[in-house]
């Protein structure tokens, strides 16, 4: 069986592009050295694992120990990183996914005022998830570590990464209100894909 080697996704937006919401110096170290790392991690515990072969997605559901929390960080990071655009036009849910948070949660001020209750309130390194189930129906889920949702069998449609390697450089200790500032970068396009996405 061969070995799968993964590779870093490629951003969609120039490394300062973020700022000031994210500076150019974090993502330099959040996404150079930081996913690297989890990458580079992976793909040296794969080969003799038995999960050479499987998708990201499948080792992350399937794995224990290190390989799982590498193939975790590798996922949460991919997804990550691809759900942001240029800050100064920010966007707002439209189509299926606004009418499932308007549902699910009694509208965007409220979903929006949840999930960063969720993610400042999660003790310790982790991400906050807005995930959809076989039917549909949203939910916000709290995964410590690498944890993410699929393993509860859910579809993982936006991240908020707690770690204080995702804010630290720009907010210090301020977890929320690098919460509260992230919203202005959030891609709506990419969410919903991810939702009507079978
Ligand atoms: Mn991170």
């Amino acid at each position: 069986m061969s070995a799968n080697t993964f590779t870093p996704i490629a951003l969609p937006y120039a490394q300062d592009a973020l700022a000031p919401v994210i500076s150019a110096e974090t993502i330099a170290f959040h996404y150079g050295k930081h996913l690297q790392a989890y990458i580079n991690n992976l793909n040296a515990a794969l080969p003799g694992s038995g999960f050479e072969g499987m998708t990201l997605e499948e080792i992350v559901r399937k794995a224990e120990g290190g390989i799982f929390n590498n193939a975790g960080q590798v996922l949460n990071h991919t997804l990550y990183f691809t759900q942001f655009k240029p800050a100064g036009a920010s966007s707002v849910p439209k189509g299926a996914l606004a009418d499932a948070i308007d549902r699910d949660f009694g509208g965007f001020e409220e979903f929006k005022a949840e999930f960063q209750k969720k993610g400042a309130g999660l003790f310790g390194s982790g991400w906050v998830w807005l995930a959809s189930d076989a039917d549909g129906h949203l939910q916000i889920t709290q995964e410590v570590n690498a944890g993410n949702p699929v393993r509860r069998g859910l579809k993982p449609l936006l991240t908020f990464d707690v770690w204080e390697h995702a804010y630290y450089l720009d907010y210090q200790n301020r977890r929320p209100d690098h919460l509260a500032a992230l919203w202005q970068i959030v891609d709506w396009e990419v969410v919903l894909h991810r939702y009507e996405a079978r």
